[in-house]
């Protein structure tokens, strides 16, 4: 028992001890630690501080004095690259040696300053109205703004560089696109169209035009037909997918080359009844553009209208001063002629010619571009004017009976198909000269039309 006690006391003594020795022992163990970490990494063109080492003895700091370091380093911040720092220090006679990475990197990422975030574009053209500007720059590249890659992705532009070391900038502008014009539909020659019976209708067809300028004309259809055997009127229709349909009227009639419109202006008056009796003689039929001039002979206009010529109106008052002074004073002035047209007749005109026709300088005197805005505003509510190809020279002062007939009878031919002539119905000298003028013409087998909607419409050059 006693010897066990022993044996145990031993071992409890022997254990003290090795544990006192290991105490002793790591308590003045020597110990050289890095200050921060083994690999650096530190960013380029910065300045590297090497945070050194330091020493335990044990658990104990041990005093700087108390030992030497030499440090050797080829760290250079001004290159990417891996870099060494070697640590050589002596401690109590006894050499350790220590080793540092330091990774000198990059991985700041490019600028890139943009003049706009926004951008606007033509729809058309796609060209941008102020081009985006830019440029780059980079903490270590050199100039890199030739490596500026733009992508276009959903109405955004997207600028995107990457330096040398990878290290990407995205940034982003926003197509604005300006405004998309509108498509444009038109026909190709007028919207009225003559042909004569039995002559060929030439079909010149409809243009239709994007916002853009590119013309796409075969996406238009044509519906209607014409029949150019038959009198009439037909319409034809244009369309394209999207748009309002446009139409095209074109009438067919019987006008040959021999065909006149005889026309009277200013009356009716003092000599009127005699013209129509001369007509009747001849059984031909006139337009009569008729005005209130002479009031005490308005009741011929039923007359000239039951015997089947046409009524159209030329102005109520026929006085230059008031009715070039304005549009509206136009249009009153003719709309009171045109009352009385419809009393007489029971229905107004569409027809009508401008007093001294639409190529006269006159009215420049009372409104400039007078005759321009009547013609357009009258075209616009639908009315026709319609002026003349051969004068009868009947309203010169000098001119006779003698002198009109042959302005006529000698000029016809050159009229062609559309002979307008011009006459007054109030002069003596006309009244005389119409027989003759019908005889003449009658004989060389001319015919004779009144002017409707549908006529040749022969126009001067306004020229006011
Ligand atoms: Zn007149």
């Amino acid at each position: 028992m006693k010897k066990k006690i022993i044996i145990g006391s031993a071992i409890l003594f022997i254990l003290i001890v090795i544990i006192i020795i290991i105490l002793i022992f790591t308590n003045n163990k020597i110990t050289v630690v890095l200050n921060g970490k083994e690999t650096e990494k530190i960013e380029v063109l910065s300045s590297y501080n090497d945070k050194s080492i330091h020493v335990k003895k044990g658990k104990k700091l041990l005093s700087k004095n108390k030992y030497k370091v030499s440090i050797k380093s080829n760290v250079d911040t001004s290159k990417i690259g891996k870099y060494n720092v070697i640590y050589s220090i002596k401690v109590n006679g006894k050499k350790y040696d220590l080793n540092r990475e330091v990774d000198v990197v990059d991985t700041t990422s490019p600028e890139i300053v943009l003049s706009a975030t926004e951008v606007e574009r033509d729809y058309c053209t796609k060209k941008d109205k102020v081009p985006i500007t830019y440029t780059v720059t980079d903490n270590f590249d050199q100039d890199i703004n030739d490596k500026v890659v733009i992508e276009e992705k959903d109405d955004k532009l997207i600028y995107k560089v990457s330096d040398s070391s990878g290290n990407t900038t995205e940034k982003e502008v926003v197509i604005k696109y300006g405004e998309i014009p509108s498509n444009k539909f038109t026909l190709n020659g007028k919207s009225k169209v003559r042909v004569i019976v039995n002559k060929e209708y030439k079909e010149q067809g409809a243009s239709y035009t994007d916002g853009c300028g590119n013309k796409i004309d075969a996406k238009i259809t044509i519906s209607g037909n014409v029949n150019t055997n038959v009198e009439g009127t037909y319409t034809l229709t244009y369309k394209v997918d999207g748009m309002d349909s446009i139409n095209r009227t074109v009438v067919v009639t019987h006008y040959d080359p021999k065909n006149i419109y005889l026309t009277f202006d200013d009356g009716p008056g003092a000599y009127t009844r005699k013209v129509l009796s001369e007509l009747d003689r001849y059984g031909v039929k006139a337009t009569f553009f008729v005005t209130n001039q002479f009031p005490g002979y308005q009741n011929l206009i039923k007359e000239e209208h039951d015997k089947g010529h046409k009524i159209a109106v030329h102005t109520y008052s026929h006085r230059y001063k008031e009715v070039y002074t304005s549009v509206d004073n136009y249009i009153n002035d003719f709309n009171k002629m045109n009352e009385i047209i419809n009393e007489k007749t029971g229905s107004y005109s569409k027809l009508f010619r401008f007093p001294g026709g639409s190529s006269n300088t006159v009215s420049r005197k009372f409104k400039e571009g007078v005759v321009t805005e009547i013609a357009s505003e009258m075209t616009n509510r639908g009315y026709i004017y319609v002026d003349w190809n051969l004068s009868s020279g009947d309203a010169d002062v000098k001119s006779n009976s003698e002198k009109i007939i042959s302005n006529v009878v000698d000029r016809v031919d050159s009229c062609n198909y559309n002979c307008v002539i011009l006459f007054h119905d109030y002069k003596k000298t006309t009244a005389n000269a119409i027989g003759p003028i019908l005889e003449e013409l009658t004989s060389r087998g001319y015919t004779f039309s009144t002017l409707d909607e549908n006529s040749p419409t022969v126009h001067f050059k306004i020229a006011n």
